[in-house]
């Protein structure tokens, strides 16, 4: 069973970064953090950036999928600040993009 780890979610990023990313811009110093969440997987805090995911996660689909995610609230923020809670119709597209790049559903992304 997974144990998630700082450096697992550091090595997600790095590797989201050249597999889905390549081409949508992310924050090059992120910094990340794992612990017991209730209500998400996973959160993405600006200035500075953070990436908070859940210590609870034991798959590593699972993982990848929430970094990825709190991965396209990074970019949306740092193109333009906005409310990074929404998934609005530009979260939908940068999602389906990546999604297309991972060979995942985007159900339930
Ligand atoms: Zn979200």
């Amino acid at each position: 069973m997974l144990n998630v780890t700082h450096t697992l979610v550091s090595a997600a990023y790095d590797f989201l970064r050249v597999a889905a990313f390549y081409d949508i811009p992310v924050p090059l110093r992120m910094q990340f953090r794992v612990k017991p969440l209730k209500d998400a997987w996973g959160y993405y805090y600006n200035s500075p950036h953070v990436i908070e995911i859940d210590a609870g996660i034991r798959s590593t689909v699972r993982l990848l999928k929430v970094v990825a995610h709190e991965m396209i609230h990074a970019s949306l923020e740092q193109a333009a600040a906005c409310d990074h809670e929404e998934h609005d119709e530009n979260f939908r597209q940068v999602a389906k993009i990546v999604c297309e790049r991972m060979g995942w559903s985007e159900r339930g992304f």
